[in-house]
Formats: C-alpha cells, structure tokens, sequence
C-alpha cells in the first residue's frame, strides 16, 4: 500500500464532520475557523513505543492515549478541543495494527467531537505525535500561574490508579480480578476531564493536568504561581481497588508519585468555593477532593500524620 493509499483509507475521515473545518486532510495544511472573540489552544505530545507504553500495548490503546494525554492538556486550560493533527512513524504497513490504532483513536475523538484535520506518516520506529487544537473565550483559559496562598488545592478522580494499573501490567504489583482489572483499565483508557475543565473557568485560578505524578506536577503549579502547597497525605483519595492491592502506604506513593493520571490539579480561592461546589454536582462531574492548600513561600509538602514525608520524585525524561 503506498502512502497516498494508507492516507485515504486510515486517515482521511476520523472523527466528526466540523462546520469549522474549511479544508480537511488532503492539501498542503487544513484550514480551521476559530469562534469568534476566542482563543486558540494548541498543544502537542509524542508517544514513544516501550517509552510511554509498555511494549505489547494494544493498537487500539495507543491510538486512544495518544488523543487522550493531548485533550488532557486541552482539559486543564479550560478548552474545548475541535481539531488534531496526527504525525505517525511506523516500522511496517501493518494493517491489523493501523485498523486497531484508528478505531481507538477515533472512539476518543468522536466521543469529544473532534475532527482528525492533518498530519504526516513517515517510516521508521513506533512513534506517534499528536497536536490537539481548540479554543477559550479569550481571557478565561486556567493557566498554572494564578495560585495564591489560602487557595484550596483540590484534585479529580482517584490518582495512583493508573500507575498502579501499568505497574501490574508490568509485573512490580501482584493482584487478580475485578481490581486488577478496574487498575489496569484506568492506564489503558485514561479519560480527559473535558467537561470538568471548561466548567472550572472563572471558578479555579490555577490548572494542571497530572501525567508526571502529583507531587511532581503540583511543584509545577506552584512554582508557576510563586507559591508553595501543602498536601494533607492523609486526604488523598485513593480508589478500593487501589487500597486493596497496593496496601495503603503503596497507594500513597502510587497516588503522590505514580504518573499517567490525567486528572485535574486545581486551586480555588476560599471565595469560590461555592461556585465549585455547583461544578462538582453538575450532571457527569468527576469525583473531586480537597486535599490541602497553597501557602505562601516556595516548594511542596506533604503532610502526614505523624510529620512530613518525602517527596515523590516524578517522571523526567532527561533525569540521569
Ligand atoms: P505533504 O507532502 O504536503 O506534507 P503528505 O503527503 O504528507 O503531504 O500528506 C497529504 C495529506 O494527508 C495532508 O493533508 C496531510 O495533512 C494528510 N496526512 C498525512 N498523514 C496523515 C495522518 N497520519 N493523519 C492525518 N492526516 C494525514
Ligand atoms: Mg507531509
């Protein structure tokens, strides 16, 4: 099959049709609409085969992960995703592969209404690049910055789950069943928090999507704000299914420093509590806990019942 073939019949129509999208695959570059009064956002991700997943990893795995750790980034600025470009690397024309790959890929897209507008395909080891586009009422995207202290910290769903998930499939936590399985599917399957974010505008005032761990991204929160935080170790929420493998003192550190959450960092300033607490009992609103403050100073720390506990180191690709 020769490229122009592969295109056509993979890559072509994935997705939603947008009335936004003036000129889709097939020229030299897609030509896009952005509302107006409204901000583009525009982020990318690469993922590298054994590097971001574990070797083996289902096609249909990575085509939903690579979207998915794109409309996280999306998620955590407040935006709604519209468009993405897809530059891939494959060692082979594998057709199995690529059907996987795209019907995963387009079962997130279409879930979030986004249209597959470009990219590139290119031959050589398993990597795949995604650029996630879509857009803000001008001014109201949550940035990192905006903490200040007596901002309550709050984060979505139940962080360590997924790495806990790879570090099963991977062989470094031993557990059967329903929560093995529960586990693994939140590393397989992470879900943006889409709807959550865009509601968070004008309520939070500082965002972060978590993929390197908790403390990690936090110390980029409050770095970014000029702030410091304080984690209250004991409100982590940490899922059953987590407890149950993990043990608790595991599950804390899976949930501290343990990666690929994709869930929501946020702070809320005292006087906006209300306004959250109408976001966290909208209709499909992820679970939400508070779990500590943002303080004036410098730096992460967790609190545990008995003193401080050390921090987490979180993933650094160039750490040596
Ligand atoms: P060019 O040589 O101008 O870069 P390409 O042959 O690389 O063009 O791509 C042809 C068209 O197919 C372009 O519109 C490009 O955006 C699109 N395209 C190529 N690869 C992909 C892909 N993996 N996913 C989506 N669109 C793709
Ligand atoms: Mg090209």
């Amino acid at each position: 099959m020769g490229e122009f073939e592969l295109i056509e019949r993979y890559f072509a129509k994935v997705g939603p049709g947008r009335a936004d999208v003036v000129l889709g695959v097939g020229d030299d570059a897609a030509l896009l609409t952005v509302p107006a009064g409204h901000e583009l956002a525009a982020c990318t991700d690469t993922l590298v085969d054994g590097r971001h997943f574990p070797a083996g990893t289902r096609a249909d795995d990575i085509g939903w992960r690579a979207l998915a750790v794109n409309l996280s980034d999306l998620a955590a600025m407040g935006a709604t995703p519209a468009w993405a470009t897809l530059a891939l690397t494959l060692p082979a024309v594998d057709e199995d592969w690529l059907e996987g790959f795209v019907a995963g890929f387009a079962a997130l897209a279409t879930q979030h209404q986004v249209a597959l507008v470009g990219g590139d395909t290119t031959r050589g080891p398993l990597t795949i690049t995604v650029q996630a586009l879509g857009f803000v009422p001008a001014g109201t995207a949550l940035r990192r910055g905006g903490a200040r202290p007596g901002d309550l910290l709050y984060v979505t769903g139940w962080p360590g789950d997924a790495a806990a998930g790879l570090a099963l499939i991977e062989g470094r936590l031993a557990g059967q069943g329903a929560n093995r399985a529960a586990l693994e599917g939140k590393f397989r399957r992470p879900e943006p928090r889409l709807g959550f974010g865009t509601r968070l505008r004008g309520v939070a005032s500082a965002c972060i999507d978590i993929s390197d761990g908790l403390a990690a991204d936090l110390g980029r929160l409050a770095a970014a704000s000029g702030v410091g935080a304080t984690v209250r170790a004991a409100e982590l929420p940490l899922s059953r299914a987590l407890f149950a493998l993990a043990g608790e003192d595991r599950a804390r550190e899976f949930a501290l420093g343990g990666g690929d959450d994709y869930e929501l960092l946020f702070t809320v300033p005292p006087a906006a509590r209300a306004a959250l607490a109408a976001v966290t009992a909208s209709a499909g609103a992820p679970a939400c806990h508070c779990i500590g403050e943002i303080a004036a100073g410098r730096g992460v720390r967790i609190q545990g019942e008995r003193g401080e506990l050390a921090l987490p180191r979180g993933w650094d690709h160039f750490a040596t």
